[in-house]
């Protein structure tokens, strides 16, 4: 709030300080699992907003982005506070592992709000959404493509069904400053799905992949998240959106029905048809396996770009634009 102390983790930060530390997550009786957090509490009350990044460890220009925001945000420019966890999942981050903790071979993605009683993935899940989460008023979580996926910048937003929420989410989406903004609504226990569901407005920003931390998918969250502290009136001034944003009413996964080879005929951003051949599945003698075709009509958001693909692999989303 800018106007008492707040505790995430080990940190205690007074109104008008930094402070710098960990949340520690115990793992049996022997080992914890660490996240770094950085509360900027700032001098003048506010709302507190809480920005993850490092869900999936290997979706850098977010981590970085993070990082960034963590040592420039200055208690005296805050109004209320801003919580940073730059890396939430620090085993995969350490592992260089792809969707999952390489501890339990769990997607922390699919389940948020965790279980304190759970796999050591959902006592983390849970942690975070205790020491963190709960206490803030709202949430950005920052990805990108992992280290085997490309994609077009796009933001996401979940339609929990309070509609105060979901409105307040969906404008959030829209002044982050990326064209594409999807709408999400089943519940697969993404930590934006289950923030809003918790009644936190909350957003899902993608930027950058394939393991590159190149500078302009840094900027795109860097720029994003000052947007979105703008218009909830923890910095000073207004946010700078897009000037026409394209509205996805879902986005339609593809999920590889053979493992082998995958070689895409489409690349991301591309307009395609449902129905239409976005890839070929080989196998190990380059013999065809089965042609691809497109779940839907719309653009595609994000492809694999590893050739190496199990059954069951995400291949791609095609992004459906919103009837008007
Ligand atoms: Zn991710």
């Amino acid at each position: 709030m800018g106007e008492r102390d707040i505790t995430v983790g080990e940190v205690t930060a007074a109104p008008g300080q930094v402070a710098r530390g960990r949340i520690r997550v115990a793992v049996g009786t022997t080992a914890t699992v660490e996240m770094p957090v950085v509360v900027i509490n700032g001098s003048r009350p506010g709302p507190t907003v809480c920005v993850t990044a490092g869900v999936h460890g290997a979706e850098y220009p977010g981590i970085e982005a993070a990082i960034r925001l963590s040592r420039s945000l200055a208690p005296p420019a805050v109004r209320g506070s801003v919580i940073i966890v730059p890396i939430v999942s620090v085993p995969a981050f350490e592992r260089r592992a792809i969707y999952v903790n390489p501890m339990d071979g769990v997607n922390i993605n699919r389940v948020f709000p965790g279980n304190p009683a759970g796999r050591i993935t959902e006592v983390m899940a849970a942690t975070l959404f205790r020491e963190a989460v709960a206490q803030s008023d709202a949430f950005i979580d920052l990805h990108g493509g992992d280290l085997v996926e490309a994609l077009v910048p796009f933001t996401i937003h979940y339609q929990s069904g309070n509609a105060a929420v979901d409105d307040a989410s969906r404008k959030m989406a829209e002044v982050y400053g990326i064209r594409y903004i999807v709408r999400s609504v089943a519940n697969k226990g993404g930590a934006y799905q289950a923030a809003a569901a918790m009644g936190k407005p909350a957003i899902l920003a993608e930027s950058g992949g394939q393991g590159i931390l190149d500078e302009p998918s840094v900027q795109v969250h860097v720029r994003g998240v000052s947007n979105v502290l703008k218009h909830l009136g923890v910095l000073e001034g207004s946010p700078d959106p897009v000037e026409r944003p394209v509205h996805f009413s879902q986005s339609a996964w593809l999920a590889a029905e053979h493992g082998g080879i995958f070689y895409p005929a489409v690349s991301i951003g591309q307009r395609v048809d449902k129905g239409q051949v976005v890839g070929e599945f080989r196998d190990w003698f380059g013999d065809p396996l089965a042609k691809v075709e497109s779940p839907a009509s719309g653009v595609v958001l994000f492809l694999v770009t590893s050739p190496a693909i199990n059954r069951g692999d995400p291949i791609l989303s095609v992004g459906v634009v919103e009837a008007r």
